[in-house]
């Protein structure tokens, strides 16, 4: 009641689809580390997690210890595998102990740092760099690095993970490219039994991976991240369901001065339409440039400042304040699908609308009884 009456409205059914169909694609036996970084990539963390957990994810990874910390004191008891992310210092490690987070070691600091103040012996894991030039141990120096931590008396090595990167879609010489940074990494996996190494879980699948054809890159564990909100296979699950927020003031144009100088083309006796949404809360990210009012397009007018958006509803004669406007889905069978936001922004994926969508838009989510549950925080 306090908030704003914008709303982020997920559909954990979808979500729940998505997981199925990716614990189908790599087979039973093989363990799903479901990644949900960025506060599950906008979607939020606990409701997300719940519904992997439940339709056949095995473990969790993110970056954030302060998301990690808040799963475990909701009860969730499956592994946790910690990304890079945080400084491997006295206290970082002591919650890694504490709420029992397998780290990902990923450099001479990091692995020095749980080194020195790790207490017991843990489970850890080393982050490999195959070829994004990101974060991690280079390849070259990888099988080395990895007998110190196998040999560390307080560490047992169960995780060997690396992310390939490759650009955007199928141009040229991206299969490639994602097949040199396999091939390099399966040559490490080699490397490493030749030494006597065995890592349970030796990963790279992303959502990109497991998405090239026969899942033939799955290797012993995988990881993917945006598969969870959108069918891998391009199918209709698709966990964002809505953005939607009410009409706060409806004002008729009255000036005729100046209006060559104004924000956006204006006439007078034009009637403009006021949201309480604007770019602090991602909106400029993430229309398609119109709205949903009454179930019919009204445009968006210039850009959105940082709390309001205006639209022109001059073809909506009736409109008026509390209308409900929908900036993405349907709305009394007009639609305005997050793939058209997605071409109008031009964002990759419709994970990177959802990533726009600040903590002031409240969370809304569909469960599999199609009853809403709402969270305040992403
Ligand atoms: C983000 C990330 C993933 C998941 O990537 P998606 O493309 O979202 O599937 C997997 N592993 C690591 C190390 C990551 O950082």
């Amino acid at each position: 009641m306090l908030h704003r009456p914008n709303v982020f409205q997920i559909d954990l059914r979808a979500v729940a689809a998505c997981t199925r169909e990716i614990r189908t694609v790599i087979g039973r036996g093989r363990p799903f580390i479901a990644t949900l970084k960025a506060g599950g990539y906008g979607y939020g963390v606990l409701p997300v997690a719940l519904t992997v957990l439940e339709n056949g994810a095995d473990a969790l990874s993110m970056s954030s210890l302060h998301d990690a910390v808040a799963l475990r004191e909701a009860g969730i008891k499956a592994p946790i595998l910690v990304y890079a992310g945080t400084l491997a210092d006295a206290d970082s490690v002591a919650v890694h102990e504490e709420y029992s987070l397998m780290p990902s070691l990923h450099d001479e600091a990091s692995f020095a740092g749980f080194a020195q103040h790790l207490k017991a012996r843990v489970r850890v894991a080393v982050k490999v760099d195959i070829g994004p030039e990101r974060i991690g141990v280079p390849l070259s120096q990888a099988r080395e690095f990895i007998r110190r931590v196998h040999a560390h008396p307080r560490m047992e090595l169960f995780a060997v993970h690396a992310h390939p990167n490759v650009q955007h879609g199928d141009g040229e010489g991206v299969r490639e490219c994602m097949q040199w940074q396999y091939d390099r990494f399966v040559g490490l996996h080699q490397e490493l039994r030749a030494d006597g190494i065995d890592v349970p879980w030796f990963a790279l699948a992303s959502s990109k991976v497991l998405r090239m054809p026969g899942a033939s890159m799955a290797l012993s564990a995988v990881d993917p991240g945006a598969a969870l909100f959108s069918s891998l296979s391009g199918g209709p699950a698709q966990a964002f369901a809505q953005l939607r927020t009410r009409l706060l003031a409806v004002r008729t144009v009255e000036r005729t001065e100046h209006l060559q100088q104004a924000a956006f083309p204006m006439r007078q006796g034009m009637r403009v339409g006021v949201l309480p949404i604007g770019y602090s809360d991602g909106m400029h990210r993430v229309h398609a440039a119109s709205v949903l009012v009454r179930g019919q397009r009204a445009p968006v007018l210039g850009k959105p400042a940082l709390e309001y958006t205006r639209i022109d509803l001059s073809s909506l004669p009736d409109a008026q304040v509390g209308d409900e406007v929908v900036i993405i889905g349907r709305q009394e069978g007009a639609v305005i699908s997050p793939e058209e936001a997605c071409a109008f922004q031009r964002a990759a994926r419709v994970i990177d609308l959802a990533l726009q969508l600040g903590p002031t838009v409240e969370r809304e989510y569909i469960g599999a009884c199609g009853s809403p549950l709402s969270f305040s925080q992403p």
